[in-house]
Formats: C-alpha cells, sequence, structure tokens
C-alpha cells in the first residue's frame, strides 16, 4: 500500500489518514432505473489488477473525498483529484 498520499487540500499526508470508499467507476444509476442496474451498481463490482481510480476520505485531514489513481498489483499512485471538482469537470464536458 502506497504509505504517502498528496492530498490536494493538505499536501503530503500518511495513509492512514484516509479511508478508502470503493472504486470510482460506477455512476450513480438515475431514479427511475430499474431494479437490475440498481443492484449492480450497489453490489456487483470488479476486483481490477492494475490501474483503477478508487474514492478515497480524507477522514484525519480535510474531510473531503478524493479520487485516487493507483495500481492494485504496486500500490503506485498516479494522481489524486478532489472529486467534487472532478465531477463538476465531467458534468462541464
Ligand atoms: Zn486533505
Amino acid at each position: 500500500m502506497a504509505s504517502l498520499i498528496t492530498c490536494p487540500h493538505c499536501g503530503t499526508r500518511p495513509k492512514e489518514e484516509f479511508s478508502i470508499r470503493g472504486a470510482a467507476a460506477p455512476r450513480r444509476p438515475s431514479a427511475g432505473d430499474r431494479d437490475e442496474v440498481w443492484y449492480a451498481y450497489v453490489y456487483v463490482r470488479d476486483n481490477p489488477k492494475g490501474l483503477t481510480q478508487e474514492y478515497w476520505h480524507h477522514a484525519a485531514g480535510c474531510r473531503r473525498f478524493l479520487v485516487v489513481e493507483r495500481d492494485t498489483l504496486t500500490h503506485e499512485v498516479f494522481g489524486v483529484t478532489d472529486a467534487a471538482a472532478l465531477t463538476r469537470k465531467e458534468a462541464a464536458e
């Protein structure tokens, strides 16, 4: 596991300050979607080997949700982005 995470708000911090909150790739279905779509969103997850994006919560710092891009095999971290900023950027595109 990566031992240091660079939070965009707090700087470089030990990983113990963060909690992993799950994969960032699944997109929330709309309220009217079928039960099968909601089931897949809530319960079905891949277990990727390699590059992945995850939500991390900086629980002992700024308490912001971040999107951490890391390799699940080597635990190397490639990038950390504020989740709200990333969502706003995707919505604008
Ligand atoms: Zn932080």
